[in-house]
């Protein structure tokens, strides 16, 4: 397997860096979220450079819900990035951790009142997804007194390879404006009172693990911002999205690297604005490739039950990691107190959840498994935590960050009591 970098091996023992994960679960317990901030620091800084050294007029916008911890947003917001937000509570936390409300763009197909009002009082620029939310907006920005800035989120009716439940570009999606109806959807927002115009959006799916499909959604892009720049719209900015994909399957996959993805996008990109005679910013919506490699999450060994499989039965199930279940994903496994040794039983590692696709991993060869061992998922620090539950009434697990030579909790894990400090006595029911 090859490991990316910030991973080594050292005395049989899984590391980041100086950080021995083994020492990590036994000081913090397990299931453990440790994330790296120097990996995400590092993975920032590829997408900058390679955008930045093509076309000099760049934002990033961190897909909040991909990791939405307060830590990891403040690391991106410190670094200059933005946030594409998805709801009123990732738009706090993009606040609270120091970003800018004009370096957010709220998101989504389906605001609620509150959140239009939200946006409006704080000054976010929202990709309105319908004419029926165009108005909406409207009428909320004109109670307020306040302009709000808008981009349409466009359908460029693009089949992209990836997982069917994350293809957000195909006609048939429930995402954005359908393409060749966006010229006229920016007509009724320059005819608004109170709406302006500025930017054109789209994002076409995610864990896309080639460039041309970003290519191709650049030129649709382009071939509409010249259309509406014609009609009258000064567009500040033009917002490909995110998607890029990490090789999880880290012995076969090839990902493109942050300047390969700039390298097939920008030059379309440059010679699209220089045609039209426009001066846009370029903006971009990495979640996954900015966090995904930045994370493991560890996991202890119960008990193993040799069956018509052999069950490695783990302390993390869908609770913590829905991705192998939701979307068929595959995450690595390294047994981190064996990281050394070569793999001997063909192994299923089960998670403690009462379903039978609670299942993390199928048919991995581990060093002769056995209880107690940690066991490590590379590549979560993307969909993971962030689509965590309480489900079978499971506390979630603590989160650790890694900085340089420490380690602190950015999230303690929940109690029992966090299961049910939300819930209310009945008047109707005794307590006993
Ligand atoms: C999810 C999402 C992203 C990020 O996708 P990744 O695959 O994590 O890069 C960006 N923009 C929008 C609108 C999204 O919904």
């Amino acid at each position: 397997m090859i490991l990316p970098s910030h991973l080594t091996i050292k005395d049989d023992h899984l590391t980041i860096r100086e950080h021995d994960m083994v020492a990590l679960a036994d000081r913090f317990g397990t299931p453990l979220y440790v994330t790296d901030e120097d990996r995400i620091a590092w993975n920032y800084h590829q997408y900058h450079e390679a955008l930045t050294s093509r076309y000099p007029d760049i934002r990033i916008l961190y897909a909040a819900k991909a990791n939405g911890n307060l830590a990891v947003l403040r690391v991106l917001a410190s670094l200059g990035a933005g946030a594409d937000v998805f709801s009123s509570g990732e738009l706090h936390l993009a606040l609270a951790a120091g970003m800018k409300p004009a370096s957010l763009l709220f998101n989504g197909s389906s605001k609620s009142p509150p959140d239009l009002a939200l946006a409006v009082e704080k000054g976010v620029p929202v990709s309105v997804d319908s004419l029926d939310e165009l108005h909406q907006l409207d009428a909320v920005a004109g109670v307020a007194g306040k302009k709000a800035e808008i981009a349409f989120r466009v359908n460029p009716a693009l089949d992209v390879p990836t997982h069917p439940k994350i293809a957000t570009g195909l006609a048939t999606s429930k995402f954005g404006i359908a393409h060749n109806l966006i010229p006229a959807a920016y007509r009724e927002a320059l005819a608004c009172d109170h709406i302006v115009p500025a930017g054109i959006h789209c994002h076409i799916g995610s864990q896309i693990l080639s460039v041309e499909p970003f290519a191709r959604a650049c030129e649709v892009m382009i071939r509409i911002a010249a259309e509406i720049s014609d009609i009258g719209v000064h567009l500040k900015f033009i917002d490909l999205g995110g998607g890029l994909g990490i090789p999880y399957h880290r012995s076969e996959d090839r990902a493109p690297t942050p300047a390969e993805y700039a390298e097939a996008v920008v030059p379309v990109f440059r010679k699209g604005i220089e045609a039209a005679g426009i001066t846009p910013s370029l903006w971009v919506e990495p979640g996954r490739s900015l966090v995904a490699d930045s994370t493991v999450l560890l996991t202890r060994v119960n008990s193993i039950k040799k069956a018509h499989r052999t069950f490695v039965n783990v302390d993390a199930g869908f609770n913590l990691l829905i991705r192998p279940a939701m979307y068929d994903a595959y995450h690595e496994v390294i047994a981190a107190n064996k990281a050394g040794r070569e793999g001997t039983t063909l192994c299923t590692v089960a998670g403690p959840i009462c379903e039978t696709g609670d299942i993390l991993a199928f048919d991995r060869l581990l060093p002769d498994p056995c209880a107690g061992d940690t066991l490590a998922l590379l590549d979560c620090g993307a969909y993971g935590f962030a689509m965590s539950s309480q489900y079978n009434s499971r506390p979630r697990c603590p989160e650790v960050m890694l900085r340089g030579d420490a380690a602190a909790l950015m999230r303690r894990g929940e109690t029992i009591s966090d299961l049910t400090c939300t819930m209310q006595n009945l008047p109707w029911q005794e307590r006993s």
